[in-house]
């Protein structure tokens, strides 16, 4: 059995899919209603709208996590299962109650993260390009995620 019919095996039509970005799912293939109810995506419950910039922030797991649950929670990198851990972690402590999310939101966006892994070493690593996001640090020509 692939990985992947053993994760969809584990999944049916009253789970909750809990992600810090929605479109990571996309490869999984997964159909709503047969593998899932619903699906958070904590990257948008936890944006944050700067009426002075008018746009919008959004924070990494890393960032969430550090502020909201405590200096340390995750490291970079870390492994898959503390960033699940995390993510459960912030559902369960903001998800449905709106004021705390708002004022978790006003407190990332205040307080400023550290320089991403990326970020520390201009974007390329031991030659892989790290930039996914961003055309104009990106070494080595693949499509940029929007
Ligand atoms: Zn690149």
């Amino acid at each position: 059995m692939s990985v992947l019919s053993k994760v969809k095996s584990l999944l049916g039509p009253d789970v909750v899919l809990i992600s810090h970005k929605v479109a990571d799912l996309q490869p999984l293939q997964l159909d709503k209603n047969q593998h899932f109810i619903d699906c958070v995506d904590l990257s948008q419950n936890f944006s944050y709208y700067s009426p002075y910039y008018n746009n919008y922030s959004i924070f990494s797991l890393y960032h969430q996590a550090n502020t909201l649950l405590g200096h340390g929670t995750l490291s970079i990198p870390d492994t898959s299962e503390a960033c699940a851990i995390a993510m459960m972690k912030l559902f369960n402590k903001f998800y449905g109650n709106p004021i705390l999310t708002l004022q978790a939101c006003t407190t990332l966006a205040t307080v400023r993260p550290p320089k991403s892994f990326a970020r520390k070493f201009n974007y390329t690593y031991e030659g892989v390009c790290l930039s996914s996001f961003r055309e104009d640090y990106c070494s080595c020509g693949a499509p940029i995620i929007k």
